[in-house]
């Protein structure tokens, strides 16, 4: 008798844009096949846990005819590309996340085999199956890539993408309202492993202005240079990021530009001056309303008085709004009318849900990665854990009158960063059973990467490890700098000092 393995079924959904339809049948299928939730992602899909192998056709088979997909959300292969998923406040914001969904059907695989297993042979919506006798394969060749390979696309100014932990960054240029051109930036990732020293998450660094016409074959050639490059030896060391790294960027653009056959300009200085995570109300272009929901961990289920999956489900059959999952794994429910609003917020409230951003508290800029008991990665917990370490911050935050500040927090249950630990004011790194590698000095606005502060924490001490050092965040912060900002201006070797010190006292 076969084992009855169970696997984990995520969508590809380029911006993380979603239709009430298709929203309805990803919860009907958790209910049907998986573990009775569904979880939005880090990249802006969504993940159905606990699907038993007998069942996955159905559930792929069904992913297609709603015509979302499964092909490349998984694999060496262009993953999710994310964009800034903002409800459209201008025509140019509309074609940032039109270049999203370009890229992402343009590096889609053409394999037929996909279609032969799970569609039965035929097309799907957005790609056309390749003929018997076409070739196979013409950006990823017979091999595909080295690993995984991550793309988004910004909005000037907001980072709610993480553009810096991209392989490639795309940043919209945008000039009286029209799109121009893009701001590449390249060479970004999370993965590192413990105790191997040639692992390390790196930041992407600029690269080069495109056109929007240029945009798409310097993505695909960008692409290329690392299906050729990449090392094929060591997983571990495979992301294009060591490319970038060891070879640099002067080397990376002469080979992109050799085989585009022009040359690319130089890249514009780029500036983000926030993290948005485009929660609570907010008016749409067209003067419809959008509403951003924070979802804890991006977990959707029913716990207690909170009704959040039967609550979106309610509300996704009457008022049938547009889904944007954001790359906090947060959802913005779109296309509301301005007459629908108060009926929706009342809906909204017999359920438990909350639709003001204020109520998450310190969890409002945390994440935390599935973990365990659903990945085979996992190391430590984190998804389960995560929400009592923020509880115990936040009280401390209280206690000493901080309880407003904008914090992000970052927890993973293994060194693979799918959380984006390595980013943010304090990440949280399972290092083994109930132990944690604490890192700091990242900032809210995800521009630079954050550092090994302490290692091995264990989990109760985590809390304690931070509080003395958000007391003299309070007394010595200056211009109302963030926490992360703080610790990296003041630098480890004092705050280790000063925290020495407080214990002792
Ligand atoms: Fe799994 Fe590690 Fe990714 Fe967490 S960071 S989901 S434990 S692979």
């Amino acid at each position: 008798e076969e084992k009855a393995y169970q696997f984990m079924v995520r969508s590809r959904i380029p911006g993380g844009i979603v239709t009430a339809d298709q929203y309805l049948l990803q919860d009907d299928l958790t209910n049907r096949i998986g573990n009775s939730t569904l979880r939005v992602t880090t990249r802006q899909s969504f993940q159905i846990h606990g699907i038993l192998k007998g069942n996955l056709h159905e559930a792929i088979h069904s992913i297609n005819t709603s015509l979302l997909s499964t092909l490349s959300a998984c694999g060496d292969v262009n993953r999710n590309v994310m964009a800034c998923p903002a409800p459209v406040a201008s025509r140019a914001q509309a074609q940032v996340q039109e270049i999203a969904r370009e890229i992402a059907f343009h590096l889609a695989p053409r394999s037929r085999a996909y279609y032969e297993i799970w569609i039965d042979g035929e097309h799907s919506h957005d790609i056309e199956a390749p003929g018997e006798d076409e070739v196979v394969e013409p950006i990823y060749g017979n091999t595909y890539l080295p690993r995984k390979f991550k793309i988004g696309v910004a909005y000037p100014g907001d980072n709610c993408i993480d553009i810096y932990t991209q392989d490639i960054g795309l940043i919209a240029k945008i000039e009286n309202e029209t799109l121009v051109g893009f701001t590449l930036v390249i060479g970004g990732g999370m993965g590192t492993t413990h105790g191997k020293a040639e692992t390390h998450p790196l930041l992407a660094q600029p690269f080069a202005d495109v056109t929007v016409e240029q945009a798409l074959p310097v993505v695909e050639t960008i692409v290329t240079v690392q299906r050729d490059y990449g090392d094929r030896q060591n997983r571990k060391h495979a992301r294009m990021k060591y490319v970038v790294e060891e070879r640099g960027i002067p080397w990376f653009k002469a080979e992109v530009e050799q085989r585009l056959g022009y040359t690319l300009a130089n890249p514009s200085p780029v500036h983000f001056h926030e993290l948005n995570d485009h929660l609570g109300w907010q008016q749409q272009a067209d003067g419809r309303w959008c509403l951003g929901l924070n979802i804890v961990n991006g977990r959707i289920k029913d716990t207690g008085t909170l009704r959040l999956k039967s609550g979106l489900r309610a509300i996704t059959q009457e008022f049938q709004p547009e889904f944007r999952l954001t790359g906090q794994q947060n959802i913005l429910l779109a296309n509301i009318p301005e007459e629908q609003k108060a009926a929706l917020e009342a809906r909204l409230s017999e359920f438990g849900i909350s639709s003001n951003p204020d109520d998450a508290g310190t969890y409002r800029f945390a994440m935390a990665c599935p973990a365990l008991p659903t990945c085979g990665l996992a190391v430590a917990e984190s998804e389960r854990l995560l929400p009592n370490v923020v509880k115990q911050i936040e009280g401390d935050l209280q206690a000493l009158g901080l309880a407003d500040e904008k914090i992000s927090i970052r927890m993973t249950g293994c060194p693979n960063g799918c959380a984006r630990p390595y980013m943010g004011d304090i990440g949280l790194v399972g290092r083994s059973k109930d132990i944690y590698n604490l890192y700091l000095g990242g900032d809210t606005e995800n521009t630079r990467l954050n550092t090994l502060y302490a290692q091995g924490v264990k989990t109760a001490e985590i809390a304690p490890t931070l509080l003395p050092l958000f007391s003299f965040w309070k007394n010595e912060r200056q211009n109302q700098e963030g926490f992360g900002d703080y610790c990296h201006r003041i630098g480890f070797a004092q705050l280790k000092e000063k925290a020495a010190a407080h214990i002792t006292i």
